[in-house]
């Protein structure tokens, strides 16, 4: 496994593999790396003949009031579980290196950025866009890996890709859960053992959805309701949105639709969580034609 802060040395490699024949796929990630990180490593190591992990906590894509400076970063452990993974290749810029002086050149996706996450973090989604574009630039993956753990930012990734035609293939993979249904997450390691055992609320509440969903709910705003009262239930938890929306758009829905996806955001003491799950309603069967 090749290790590298610089970016003319990650096209070196990434060229001298390519003119092997190599296809190429790219983890983007911001290290503490869990369970959930290497599920896209093997994802990727399925989907590609040589895999570029980056490590880069982005400070654009952090509020100055957020937890940039405490960012859990144990480099030494996230290596170790790389190099046991089978990664080719770990780049792991500094901040000057992807932000020169002068910094002045952004990526903007426009509606789906807006609700949800957009609408806590206004600055959020430039920074993930902006930096995801630079790393493709520089890693220039024929296919890239990203978790539905986040999913607005999938969502934003796949339009951006799309819009700006970009010649890397998305593919998004699904979100490992702690056998209790807690989602993993690098923010996790924050928790005390009283809001861990609040927070598994958060994938609690998706699970209602979901079996009233498959029982045939269908007031979609009374669902939201439940599912706020359920993770307020719990002591610590603060819920900041909770919404049934378009799997694509993200907009929240006013009526059932085949496709739909329960999105959260919720303080668990100090600390922010997400956490979402689709839902796909079984279609109605074509009744037997009248003869
Ligand atoms: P992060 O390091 O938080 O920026 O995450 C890097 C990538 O790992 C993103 O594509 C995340 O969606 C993905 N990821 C984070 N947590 C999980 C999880 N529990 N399951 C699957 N993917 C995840």
């Amino acid at each position: 496994m090749q290790t590298t802060a610089e970016i003319a040395e990650v096209r070196r490699h990434v060229r001298t593999a390519r003119a092997q024949g190599a296809r190429i796929g790219c983890v983007p990630t911001m290290g503490a790396l869990h369970a959930g990180h290497l599920s896209l490593v093997e994802r990727c190591r399925s989907e590609s003949d040589y895999v570029c992990v980056t490590i880069f906590v982005n400070p654009t894509q952090f509020a100055p009031h957020e937890d940039l400076a405490k960012y859990p970063r144990p480099m030494e452990d996230d290596l170790r579980k790389c190099r046991a993974a089978g990664v080719d290749l770990v780049f792991i810029p500094d901040v000057p290196s992807l932000y020169p002086d002068g910094y002045q050149t952004w990526v903007s996706v426009e509606e789906v950025t807006q609700p949800l996450e957009g609408a806590m973090r206004p600055e959020h989604f430039r920074g993930v866009t902006t930096v995801v574009t630079k790393l493709f630039n520089i890693v220039q993956p024929d296919v890239a890996c990203f978790g539905a753990k986040d999913y607005q930012q999938q969502a934003t990734i796949r339009r951006m890709v799309r819009d700006l035609d970009l010649p890397v293939e998305i593919v998004v993979c699904p979100t490992v859960r702690e056998p209790d249904g807690l989602a993993l997450s690098s923010r996790n390691v924050y928790l005390s053992p009283e809001e861990r055992q609040s927070a598994l609320s958060l994938s609690a509440s998706l699970q209602l959805a979901a079996d009233r969903l498959a029982t045939g709910a269908t007031d979609l705003r009374g669902l939201e309701q439940e599912m706020i009262d359920l993770m307020h239930a719990q002591p610590g938890v603060q819920v900041q949105y909770t919404v049934l929306a378009d799997p694509d758009s993200l907009e929240t829905l006013t009526q059932l639709q085949p496709r739909m996806v329960g999105l959260i955001a919720a303080m668990v003491g100090k600390t922010r969580l997400i956490d979402n799950r689709e839902f796909n309603l079984p279609q109605p069967t074509a009744s037997p034609s009248p003869r």
